[in-house]
């Protein structure tokens, strides 16, 4: 082969510009986004970003209305785990100050599980820090999702305890566990540069188990880690080929004495791109912007509800979120209702008691609502502890204090 032949071909044409709109159009008529437009859209201009966004939009509500469904996390075991993933503030060696401790009693998780219902979440997700769960940590977790729906039999469970091992996912689909989590977190060509005591194709492998044995899966990424658009991208089309029901796009939050500490690549527009990005890919998954969100979106954070039709109500797993009466004002304000809010007011009101969550449905104008999300406000985080709104160079992730963003003292 000739050194003319090995010449990449160079397209004379100029680059079309985004159309964003023409580009949903095709979308709904059976498009796939192709990785050169998902690049095209990281790439715009902050000037084009809320045209990208509101076209974006028209897919957001045509497979989710204006609901959005909210989540709730209850960290079962934090810390103290063996793995070396850079982001992590719970990883091997980490000096991050985060709260640390082994697996909370079923009541206690049950109780927790109950606050974020009570503010409105349909989903509790059940998180484990680790490798990944044994025979016994499997028992002790579908033990608690049995008491958990007992209790609650609507609320959805979702469960991320790490890799699986054979059997596993079929003994959590068996105790009642309708979902699993595992994020494959960056791109295959990325993934050495965020972890070395693990591989990407581990973690795929345990989302395809989750999906074989009947779970819905729930797989995601971690944007602002060092990649590059195109890896970014390459990581939402893995996702799709994977065929994750749905997909939560945290943004990094650099701990301090981790090895991101203090990294910052995102800006609030870069971030409502990247949301807009993976809804153009994955139109009628479920899209949700999880860790990050208060940091990095700030004032923007109701736009990205324009996208992403799901949050997290309150804290993180090792980081506090805005108060949870603030996610749920936010909600309301933008337009839209909490997933379920209506069928929890209708069934109160055939109790003949206050909906649990009554505040969030989109009339906040009834007042204080008794619901765990109100007294969230009262209990919850202290004016020092709010997410710092200042330059990008001083914000950081607040410490988790167990109990902020519920209605449980801090540290309790
Ligand atoms: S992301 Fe999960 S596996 Fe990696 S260090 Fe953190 S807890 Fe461990």
């Amino acid at each position: 082969m000739t050194a003319t032949q090995d010449a990449p071909a160079v397209d004379p044409r100029p680059a079309a510009a985004l159309e964003p709109e023409a580009l949903v159009d095709r979308i709904e008529a059976g498009h796939r986004l192709t990785a050169e437009e998902a690049v095209a859209v990281l790439d715009a201009p902050d000037a084009d970003t809320f045209r990208i966004v509101a076209a974006a939009s028209r897919l957001r509500e045509k497979h989710f209305g204006r609901t959005v469904k909210v989540n709730y996390l209850v960290s079962l075991k934090t810390g103290l785990c063996p793995e070396n993933c850079t982001y992590c503030s719970q990883r091997l060696g980490t000096e991050a100050e985060i709260l640390r401790y082994t697996w909370l009693k079923p009541e206690e998780a049950v109780r927790q599980a109950g606050l974020g219902i009570a503010g409105g979440a349909s989903r509790v997700c059940m998180v484990a820090s680790g490798t990944g769960p044994t025979d016994r940590d499997v028992d002790r977790v579908a033990g608690m999702v049995g008491d958990l729906k007992a209790q609650h039999p609507d609320v959805e469970v979702c469960a991320c305890l790490g890799f699986l091992k054979d059997g596993q996912a079929e003994k959590l689909k068996d105790a009642g566990v309708d979902a699993y989590n595992h994020n494959l977190n960056t791109a295959e060509s990325h993934y050495e540069s965020i972890c070395t005591s693990h591989t990407y194709e581990q973690r795929v492998d345990t989302v395809q188990r989750a999906g074989a044995a009947g779970l819905s899966s729930c797989s995601g990424l971690i944007a602002g880690m060092g990649e590059t658009h195109e890896q970014l991208v390459e990581a939402v089309l893995a996702l799709r080929d994977l065929d994750s029901d749905s997909i939560p796009v945290n943004f990094l939050m650099p701990f301090d004495g981790t090895p991101l500490q203090g990294h910052q690549q995102l800006t609030p527009l870069e971030c409502l791109r990247i949301l807009a990005m993976v809804r153009l890919a994955c139109p009628d998954k479920e899209l949700r912007i999880a860790g990050g969100r208060e940091m990095h979106l700030r004032s923007l954070q109701p736009v990205g509800l324009q996208v992403a039709n799901s949050i997290f109500l309150g804290d993180y797993l090792t980081s506090e979120g805005q108060d949870a009466e603030a996610d749920l004002q936010m909600i309301a304000d933008a337009g839209f209702t909490v997933l379920g809010a209506e069928e929890r007011t209708q069934r109160a009101a055939a109790d003949g008691g206050a909906p649990a969550g009554g505040c969030c449905g989109g009339t906040t104008d009834a007042g204080p609502c008794g619901s765990g999300a109100a007294v969230a406000s009262e209990a919850g985080v202290a004016e020092d502890a709010r997410p710092d709104t200042g330059a990008e160079a001083t914000v950081k992730p607040e410490l988790r204090r167990r109990g902020a963003g519920t209605a449980e003292p801090a540290n309790a």
